[in-house]
């Protein structure tokens, strides 16, 4: 979504390069056997993405589903599996995410067994698509991405950092599209929001254009799909002709004919409840957080996000006229899309998808039209023809879970076993590796203080040397570990703040080849890097600066806050001059688990130069 007050979701999307940085995958690497045993499901109540089988049984090989019936007969090799009791689903589909870092990963323990992502970095898309497609990552969701977004110059979607290109006339339109073709997008993303939802300001893409993205889009056979701020531009949208709209309006109640006008263009709605919580400031998340069918295979990240929302707008928008309109457009029987806008605050990959079931149903769907909605309905939608339905010859993609959705849908969040195409997903391992990261950061957090951590001082560099009273140190730290090219030095030089003698300089080139671009020095409070240390006794964070006149960041990085820093700006002038930063402005941090501290300049591209001095914590 989108509001002036994007900050939390910049973080989110602007960050990729330091989840790249401090992506840990070695705990989360697939296990290396990924055989395609055969196994039969028996007794199972089983929700075959269109309807209700009281019990039956499914026999899966070589990662298709072989047969669907009763008192299956099969060979005495094939492992059974006894699901009764338990409800046996397609693998949900997520119609509308923003995949990157360790998203993929976890949507898959939450039984998305497929993602469609509505905006990412195109090499991330690239690489992963190929991974998938050499029969690797059978531990991720699959991934289908519309990779950039269409926007006008300055539009929705050029706030996150990451370089995209953008166009303004129809005449630009067919060679956008196919460039989007060329880089192996799957459909054709498109944004019309002036922002003025959210009571601000953007440029967005006029009428004309809009129509020619649709026309191009279809000419090569692609869908168009349009995220909208307003009803007025839903309507405009499915007039234009768009295949689906990415989100509902949360301006105005539906008008009485809105969803016989959806129906009239055959175009499908995934209205994504969850981000429209969200930006109507409630928490969407908070309650997974707390469900224990959930919360223990969710990260320290996942669990800080998923109890944001975005800020209150000044203009109030109610996520009660999203549900209102879900309502008409099931009574017009407009195709219903599950998606969440995950990692948008307020949601998370994986699990904010049982909740937007939740929130369907709320909105008057039944269960079995809120699981259609996450299964059969996006598969056909987007010519998924291999999955989103149970039946011989589709993809083993599966669900299962205890009880029965139908009675409950949350039940879907008490899940048995997902496999993708017949592989079992390790979720054991998976929820073990969550918990010994979490015992780790508790543990780091509640060793004894490293001797000098008492200091308030951190350094002065009078020694002559880039160390720290305690903690790691002063180190270079550049976004060549996220493929970047910029680069950086340090170094002690003569003449320091207050009459000191010494100073740390930094100094170096960010390359204009990463939109996230960084290069500067970082401190970590622990023994080693990234090590999580208490420094809740001090309140902020002080130190002198000068240089060449350019801004700078102070990068906050805490256990709670997971991979995306916290950032704050000073200016480094001719002259030394003092900054103060409260710990509190670093996204409200305590300071009680404060994992590093960088003071870095980027992601402006060119030449910097600045100096540190007398860096205190008090
Ligand atoms: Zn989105």
């Amino acid at each position: 979504m989108k509001s002036k007050n994007l900050s939390a979701t910049f973080r989110v999307m602007g960050w990729v390069g330091f989840y790249l940085l401090l992506t840990a995958p070695s705990l989360f690497l697939a296990s290396a056997d990924h055989a395609h045993s055969a196994f039969v499901i028996r007794h199972a109540r089983v929700f075959d993405g269109h309807k209700v089988l009281a019990q039956a049984d499914v026999w899966v090989d070589a990662g298709k589903i072989k047969a669907i019936g009763q008192d299956l007969k099969v060979p005495s090799d094939v492992k059974v599996v006894d699901a009764t009791g338990d409800t046996l689903l397609p693998g949900l589909i997520d119609a509308h995410t923003h995949a990157f870092g360790n998203g993929l990963k976890e949507a898959e323990i939450f039984g998305v067994t497929t993602e469609l992502d509505m905006f990412t970095d195109v090499r991330y898309m690239q690489q992963t698509k190929k991974d998938q497609a050499d029969g690797k990552d059978l531990d991720l969701a699959d991934l289908r991405s519309a990779g950039t977004l269409a926007t006008a110059p300055g539009g929705h979607g050029t706030e996150y950092g990451i370089k995209i290109p953008t166009l303004s006339t129809p005449a630009e339109a067919q060679p956008w599209v196919d460039a989007r073709i060329a880089e192996g997008s799957d459909y054709i993303k498109i944004v019309i929001d002036d922002a003025s939802a959210y009571g601000s300001h953007r440029p967005t893409l006029d009428n004309a254009t809009l129509k020619a993205l649709v026309d191009a889009a279809h000419k090569r056979g692609k869908l168009a799909v349009v995220h909208i701020g307003r009803q007025v531009d839903a309507r405009m949208v499915i007039e234009a002709g768009a295949d689906g709209l990415a989100h509902l309006f949360l301006d105005t109640a539906p008008d009485p004919d809105f969803a016989h006008l959806v129906a009239a263009h055959h175009a499908f709605v995934v209205p994504t409840l969850d981000v429209l919580e969200s930006v109507s400031n409630i928490a969407s998340g908070e309650s997974l957080t707390t469900d224990p069918n959930v919360a223990p295979y969710l990260t320290a990240e996942d669990i800080t996000n998923l109890k944001r929302s975005f800020p209150p707008m000044s203009t109030h928008p109610s996520e009660k006229y999203a549900e209102q309109t879900v309502a008409q457009l099931k009574a017009a029987h407009v195709p219903i899309l599950a998606g969440t806008d995950a990692p948008n605050p307020g949601t998370s990959h994986g699990a904010s998808l049982h909740r937007e079931l939740e929130l369907l149903v709320r909105s008057g769907l039944t269960p079995e039209e809120a699981l259609t909605s996450a299964t059969s309905a996006p598969a056909a939608r987007f010519h998924l023809d291999d999955r989103g339905v149970l039946a011989p010859g589709k993809r083993a993609d599966l669900l299962l879970v205890k009880g029965d959705p139908m009675e409950d849908i949350k039940a879907t969040r008490d899940i048995v076993s997902v496999w993708k195409v017949g592989v079992e997903d390790d979720r054991a391992t998976y929820r073990a590796s969550l918990e010994k990261a979490k015992q780790d950061a508790e543990k780091a957090i509640q060793a004894p203080p490293a001797s000098g951590s008492d200091a308030l001082l951190v350094s002065d560099f009078e020694d002559g040397t880039p160390n720290a009273k305690f903690g790691t140190g002063w180190m270079l730290s550049t976004d060549s570990l996220a493929g970047g090219k910029s680069t950086g030095d340090i170094k002690v030089v003569d003449g320091g703040a207050n009459g000191g003698k010494h100073a740390l300089e930094i100094t170096g080139l960010i390359d204009a080849g990463l939109p996230y671009a960084w290069s500067g020095v970082m401190f970590s409070p622990g023994p080693q890097a990234f090590g999580a240390m208490d420094l809740s006794s001090r309140k902020s964070i002080s130190f002198f600066a000068k240089g060449d006149g350019q801004t700078y960041r102070v990068l906050v990085f805490t256990t709670s806050g997971g991979r995306i820093p916290a950032q704050q700006s000073f200016t480094a002038g001719a002259d030394w001059k003092k900054t103060t930063i409260p710990f509190a402005s670093f996204n409200g941090t305590d300071g009680h688990d404060i994992m590093a501290i960088l003071f870095v300049g980027g992601p402006a591209a060119g030449k910097f130069d600045f100096e540190i001095d007398d860096v205190k914590l008090e």
